[in-house]
């Protein structure tokens, strides 16, 4: 017979009537997992960030900025942008196999640096540019990071746009080119290969397949944007390609290209592939892509990058 404690009785009679606390729910921060304020929905550490903002109210954009609290020696990615995560993971990979050090302060506030400009990758991004409140081991860290994703993509990209007689995008991604590229030609901050890119896109003639740009859209490159209904996009680029001796160059665009692909109007696939799993993310293929006959590949010298070119067999 087990002896019981003084007052276990009692304890026990207690468990048996008492309803738990009712649970407050965790902070909205993702990862943050502490008790929210009543109210407020996040909790006093969060609270207390966001009143250092300068903001009143935890808006879904402020949310999406912030890091749960860490202690020293942890850091999260979960604050990027999904290809950002997957770029500094892979720099930081590629910094371990060095067996150089992996410094969890320079990666928490370059975490920080990212997520508050709301950078979408890396690799498209002028560092110089980002206006960091950045340590030097920071700033060494995003260079680092810039150098091993962005160089080699950079460059061949640059290949082929420089072979290209004319550029064919989507709406998403002829917003998101027009709007970055052309000013780089100028910008004494970018490269000597952004550069590159700015005069180019700044000419070149953009051939865009949309049902919803305006005219606003398009006012500032009006002079070499020629904006094309779905419905006969395949004419226009079977039309295109006819009369054209250079490339038509596709970045991005992931639902124009896939449409053409299926309707036998792609020549070539260009994929750069890094070395890097993301396991999961938005599929690159809508659709089955057979008969590829791989044409070329490429390794840079500087990267990881591999280019895998495929002819379509058309
Ligand atoms: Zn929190």
């Amino acid at each position: 017979m087990m002896r019981k404690r003084p007052g276990a009785e009692d304890l026990e009679a207690w468990v048996a009537t008492a309803a738990p606390y009712e649970a407050l729910p965790a902070c909205l921060v993702g990862g943050c997992g502490r008790d929210w304020r009543p109210g407020s929905g996040i909790c006093d550490l969060h609270a207390r960030r966001l009143r250092a903002d300068g903001l009143e109210v935890a808006d879904a954009a402020w949310l999406d900025r912030q890091a749960p609290f860490l202690i020293v020696n942890q850091f999260s990615l979960a604050p990027l942008e999904p290809v950002v995560r997957a770029e500094l993971l892979f720099a930081l990979a590629a910094r371990d196999e060095r067996g150089q050090r992996l410094d969890p302060t320079a990666v928490r506030q370059s975490v920080a640096v990212l997520a508050g400009h709301r950078i979408a990758a890396i690799a498209a991004v002028q560092l110089g540019a980002l206006p960091t409140r950045a340590t030097a081991n920071v700033d060494a860290l995003l260079r680092e990071t810039f150098r091993v994703v962005g160089a080699a993509f950079d460059r061949y990209n640059l290949e082929r746009i420089r072979a290209a007689d004319a550029l064919l995008l989507g709406a998403n991604s002829y917003r998101m080119f027009m709007g970055f590229w052309p000013a780089q030609a100028a910008n004494p901050e970018a490269g000597e290969v952004h550069r590159e890119f700015g005069e180019i896109y700044g000419r070149i003639p953009v051939n865009v397949i949309s049902d919803s740009l305006t005219g606003d859209d398009v006012a500032q490159w009006q002079q070499q944007t020629t904006v094309i209904p779905r419905a006969p996009a395949q004419t226009y680029v079977k039309e295109l390609k006819d009369g054209s001796d250079g490339d038509i160059v596709t970045f991005g665009s992931r639902v124009t290209w896939n449409a053409l692909l299926v309707a036998g109007l792609v020549d070539e696939l260009h994929l750069i592939v890094g070395a890097n799993a993301l396991g999961d993310g938005t599929p690159a293929f809508t659709s089955a892509a057979n008969g590829l006959s791989l044409a070329e590949t490429r390794r840079f010298d500087d990267s990881d990058n591999v280019l895998l070119r495929y002819t379509t067999g058309r």
